[in-house]
């Protein structure tokens, strides 16, 4: 299990012009990524963390947009490192956050988002107290399923686990500041934005 704290950790959750430190959380297949690729089209201004992730890429995921692609031994460095913020295992795969590029955003002042999972949200709720963590939730759990299923990129096995472990994130909607539902895109990107500023 990853630390629930990390000792090289400083709270540094908002920068000069107190833009502070915004995570989007939700179970697997609610549309965060959707959101985040909507975001990074339509505002260019807010920093989307790329994440590193031992899982191997979707086709159309290209290393340094999505995800930074690791070995399972690059993981294992950064993390004796203290190079990630906050990292958790997901349906048999590694996915942390890059620490460095995180304080460097949040110190200029630039509006910052992580997309993580629900473990990772805990973790930045523990070292960096005054992020905003934002839940993303299904319209009901029928639309997570068959989102999930109609993904077609994962095997059954693989789309059960992330099923599993989505119904222990949607029990964990309290636990978050605010809950947005997925309705609309663009509603939730402009919903999002508004919070950040
Ligand atoms: P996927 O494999 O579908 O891209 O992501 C699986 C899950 O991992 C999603 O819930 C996603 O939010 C989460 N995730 C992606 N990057 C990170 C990260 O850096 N840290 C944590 N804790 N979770 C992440």
């Amino acid at each position: 299990m990853p630390p629930s704290e990390s000792p090289e950790a400083t709270p540094v959750s908002s920068g000069p012009t107190g833009n502070r430190l915004t995570v989007l959380s939700g179970p697997s297949g609610v549309g965060k990524s959707t959101v985040v690729a909507e975001l990074r089209r339509s505002h260019p201004e807010v920093w989307l963390s790329v994440s590193v992730t031992t899982r191997t890429p979707r086709p159309g995921e290209t290393h340094g947009v999505e995800y930074f692609f690791v070995s399972d031994a690059e993981f294992d460095r950064m993390v004796a490192a203290g190079e990630l913020l906050e990292w958790a295992e997901f349906a048999g795969n590694r996915y942390g956050t890059p620490r460095a590029p995180v304080e460097q955003k949040l110190a200029e002042g630039t509006p910052t988002l992580l997309e993580i999972d629900l473990q990772g949200a805990r973790q930045v709720r523990e070292t960096m107290p005054a992020a905003l963590l934002v839940f993303l939730a299904p319209p009901s759990w029928e639309v997570l399923e068959s989102r999930l299923r109609g993904r077609g990129t994962e095997p059954e096995d693989v789309i059960e686990r992330r099923l599993a472990a989505g119904r222990v994130e949607l029990a964990a909607e309290k636990e978050f500041d605010l809950s947005l539902v997925n309705t609309s895109v663009d509603e939730v990107c402009g919903r999002l934005i508004a919070l950040m500023k």
